[in-house]
């Protein structure tokens, strides 16, 4: 079983320990990553911003991948909001995750075909290229999978920390245990800079038992329609973690929400350059004339606008681009980001608990849509090249380096 010793202890009887504070903060993230958190969130009101601390500590920004810091200008075109290779909900059903079993090699294999594929669409001079890894801790995130995927395909990835929402399934128990516990954002807060200092959490251990030396470079926050209290609870620790260590901060939104989410990052402090609003492009921006307005209220915060679902359903390429082509006419041309959010394998069966590496589905996913189809269009509307050198290349590279 996934959960360990974790699945023992009940949530009334855990909420009664947290009520005689009997809990250490150590059976969920370790004590040190919590007590830094307090020290260093001290610290801050003291000083002006401890990100100009961090980045006076540590010279020019880097980009984070899964293996190794790199100089921004190494990725190459960048994909902004991508799944590979898994997606499994397993957890936030409470039931364990899908085995990997012996399909893991074959699935890798899959991945490392998608992403030279991608490689190989990239025009001259911006390859190798890069993919933003958006699957959220316990969500099918397996560090040693992306470092595989990474070293055998050469293309950068960049993973991400953080917990999902509720818009599609339950708040991850993890979460939502940390949300009722004393002194809990702060410890999700830790943990979120943890995975991006240190290490990303093993899946393979109970939760909070085991850490990588595999770095996130990206933190993943997602709302439902309305932002939920749990969801409102990652929000702020992300903020938190973000500025303290100036790691941008990519969102999942759904039908709305991204108002409300930059407001609530920005009233925290997070630089406005290093947010992503995402899943812009359809029902986000209340699917109607109005779209290019709610875009430009974004990007007039100094926040980044990501149209990342391109070639899906009714984001058809021809769409994406007519709202990207008004936001580059606006004069926001540097706060366009792009990608697919497309994933190679998810497990339907994820309320099952009784689970088979047979069972995971092999999902349809071109990474080539954006850097083929989606450029094309906007060069056929008068995009110049420069422009398009911005979107996929510089723009990414300047909001993930920190
Ligand atoms: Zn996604």
């Amino acid at each position: 079983m996934w959960y360990g010793d974790q699945s023992s202890v009940s949530r009334r009887n855990f909420l009664r320990l947290c009520a005689a504070g009997s809990v250490a903060a150590t059976h969920l993230i370790g004590e040190s990553a919590s007590a830094q958190v307090r020290r260093r969130r001290r610290g801050v009101e003291n000083s002006h911003s401890s990100r100009e601390r961090v980045a006076a500590t540590v010279g020019s920004p880097q980009v984070r991948t899964v293996l190794g810091e790199i100089a921004p200008d190494q990725l190459g075109t960048v994909l902004m909001h991508e799944h590979v290779p898994f997606v499994d909900w397993s957890e936030l059903y409470d039931t364990p995750a899908a085995p990997l079993g012996e399909q893991r090699n074959a699935m890798i294999a899959r991945a490392v075909e998608a992403m030279q594929h991608y490689t190989a669409s990239l025009p001259d001079g911006t390859g190798p290229g890069a993919v933003v890894e958006c699957t959220p801790i316990r969500v099918g995130r397996y560090p040693d999978v992306l470092a595989e995927i990474s070293r055998k395909s050469n293309v950068h990835i960049i993973a991400c920390t953080g917990f999902w929402g509720e818009s599609h399934a339950s708040q991850h128990p993890w979460a939502v245990r940390l949300s009722v516990s004393d002194g809990g954002l702060e410890q999700l807060a830790g943990l979120y800079i943890k995975e991006i200092t240190e290490g990303m959490e093993d899946p393979a251990g109970a939760w909070g038992e085991r850490f990588t030396d595999i770095k996130a470079g990206i933190i993943k926050c997602a709302s439902s329609t309305y932002l939920k209290p749990s969801e409102r609870f990652c929000h702020k620790a992300a903020a938190i973690a973000s500025v303290e260590t100036g790691c941008p901060i990519t969102t999942h939104t759904t039908d709305g929400g991204g108002l409300e989410q930059l407001q609530l990052f920005l009233e925290s402090g997070v630089d406005p350059g290093k947010i992503i609003i995402g899943h812009q492009g359809n029902m986000d921006d209340r699917e109607n004339q109005a779209a290019h307005e709610y875009h430009r209220r974004i990007a007039g915060e100094g926040c980044n606008v990501q149209f990342d679902r391109v070639g899906h359903g009714k984001y058809t390429v021809e769409n994406q681009a007519e709202q990207i082509l008004e936001l580059v006419n606006s004069g926001h041309i540097k706060q366009i980001l792009v990608s697919h959010d497309s994933a190679l394998y998810v497990y339907p069966e994820y309320a099952l608990m009784e689970k088979s590496a047979e069972r995971w589905k092999s999902v349809e996913a071109d990474f080539t849509i954006c850097t083929v189809q989606l450029r094309k269009a906007l060069a056929d509307r008068g995009v110049g090249e420069a422009d398009l050198q911005a979107i996929f290349v510089e723009n990414p590279q300047r909001v993930l380096a920190f």
